[in-house]
């Protein structure tokens, strides 16, 4: 019998990260769901996914703080020994007009949304570099790709995180480490929840495949990185987005 596969999923509470969550315990592997005030959440969701017999583990952890991320991926190692893939998935998203983006908002978004990638990645190398083999799989956004008008701030962090990506699996592939990003379109998540249904109508229309994407979509995209399928990837952007952003 193989030898069973870890993955730890910042930000799987709920939308995106709950449903790659979802994917891979089907898959039979342990997981460490991470999440920041949905703690309730996140152990329901634990508790669910135990049913299909795999391990799983919540770690409550603001990803925009390094001594929380070192204490998560301790955690994370001392309960199941191996970090196989990363992926770096907790996010916020806020739109406000450049001009009011306030020094605390800005710090904020970069905080988590490119600090966290960041210290994520840091705590878990050296235990892949040690091992000489593992994955991460970080998130970004088509608005990292192409800018969004009132969303500068998070546009500026996910385009942070496309560059890390990419730099990053140039330093650690010959460590025998793949790093790559996926990049999705809109996806309905409560993210979104502050879209009118007329605004998610009108998004969905200017889609080429004329709908908005759902958790699964992207979850797949993770799960083909983190798959034998995505082995020879890295420094790559995947990025389902219905085909908006091409
Ligand atoms: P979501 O439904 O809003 O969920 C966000 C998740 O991130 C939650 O689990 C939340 O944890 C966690 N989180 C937020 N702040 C955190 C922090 N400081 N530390 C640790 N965890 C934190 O978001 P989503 O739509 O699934 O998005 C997932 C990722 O995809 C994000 O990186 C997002 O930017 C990216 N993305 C989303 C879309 C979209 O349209 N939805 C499009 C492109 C890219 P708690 O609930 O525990 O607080």
């Amino acid at each position: 019998m193989s030898e069973r596969r870890n993955v730890l999923i910042t930000g799987a509470s709920r939308g995106i990260g709950a449903a790659a969550a979802r994917l891979f315990a089907q898959k039979g592997w342990g997981v460490g769901i991470g999440c920041h005030t949905a703690r309730d959440r996140a152990q329901e969701l634990a508790q669910q996914l135990r049913q299909l017999g795999v391990p799983v583990q919540v770690y409550p952890c603001d990803v925009a703080r390094q001594e929380e991320v070192q204490a998560m991926t301790a955690a994370f190692l001392r309960d199941f020994g191996t970090l196989d893939v990363l992926v770096c998935n907790a996010g916020i998203a806020r739109q406000e007009l450049f001009t009011d983006i306030t020094q605390a908002s800005w710090r904020e978004m970069l905080g988590v949304n490119l600090d966290g990638v960041f210290y994520c990645c840091q705590a878990a190398l050296p235990g892949m570099i040690h091992r000489k083999q593992g994955k991460i799989i970080t998130l970004s956004s088509m608005w990292g790709q192409v800018g969004g008008s009132c969303e500068v701030a998070y546009s500026a962090a996910k385009a942070g995180v496309i560059g890390l990506t990419k730099a990053l699996a140039q330093e650690v592939g010959p460590s025998g480490i793949t790093v790559n990003c996926v990049a999705p379109g809109v996806i309905e998540t409560e993210m979104n929840s502050q879209l009118s249904p007329q605004t998610k109508a009108e998004l969905a229309e200017e889609t080429p495949l004329q709908r908005l994407g759902t958790p699964e979509d992207v979850a797949q995209t993770i799960w083909f990185l983190a798959s034998p399928a995505g082995d020879f990837f890295t420094g790559q952007v995947l990025a389902p987005n219905g085909g908006w952003v091409i």
